[in-house]
């Protein structure tokens, strides 16, 4: 049986800066009838209810938007997402590359690959003459760059001559 005068004691203490362990020395009363019956310091009530306000919102926002269940880190061609944090790494780095496709007509498409739905044939690679980066172009018949391709690129603020130089780094 818990008594005012204990639980008096209890919160004195308490407020002294005393830990749980200190408290149910002192007072002989258990750690469950601490928490049961002290009043919780506003802090930690405000921590309680906000952890709890997450617990319950994230489940059913994930139902509201059933679309972004499968996170932004998935590979927008094959779903694939990471599951170590090294292989995170070397995903984000593989889907910052852009991929150009050319289709039968000579027409770039842009895409995006992880290291499991790169494409493996020939890939013509156009770098900027500064940064080294550029678009992985698959489909073409050969090394030279296409009409469509410096047309691509310049509709992306790179500079195609006399060398080219992307939009980061072409003033
Ligand atoms: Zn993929
Ligand atoms: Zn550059």
């Amino acid at each position: 049986m818990v008594t005012d005068a204990q639980l008096a004691y209890a919160t004195q203490l308490r407020d002294g800066g005393d830990t749980i362990a200190e408290i149910t020395d002192k007072t002989g009363l258990t750690r469950s009838t601490l928490y049961r019956h002290l009043p919780t310091r506003p802090a930690e009530t405000l921590t309680a209810e906000t952890i709890t306000a997450e617990e319950k919102a994230s489940p059913s926002r994930i139902s509201v938007t059933p679309s972004s269940a499968a996170g932004p880190l998935a590979c927008p061609t094959c779903g694939y997402q990471p599951t170590t944090p090294r292989d995170l790494v070397s995903h984000r780095a593989d889907l910052a590359t852009v991929w150009l496709h050319l289709d039968d007509r000579g027409e770039p498409h842009e895409a995006r690959h992880c290291a499991r739905c790169q494409p493996h044939g020939h890939v013509l690679v156009t770098n900027c003459s500064r940064c080294g980066d550029g678009p992985l172009v698959t489909g073409s018949p050969g090394e030279d760059l296409l009409e469509p391709i410096l047309n691509w690129l310049e509709g992306h603020g790179w500079t195609t001559l006399p060398e080219l130089v992307c939009g980061q780094h072409n003033r």
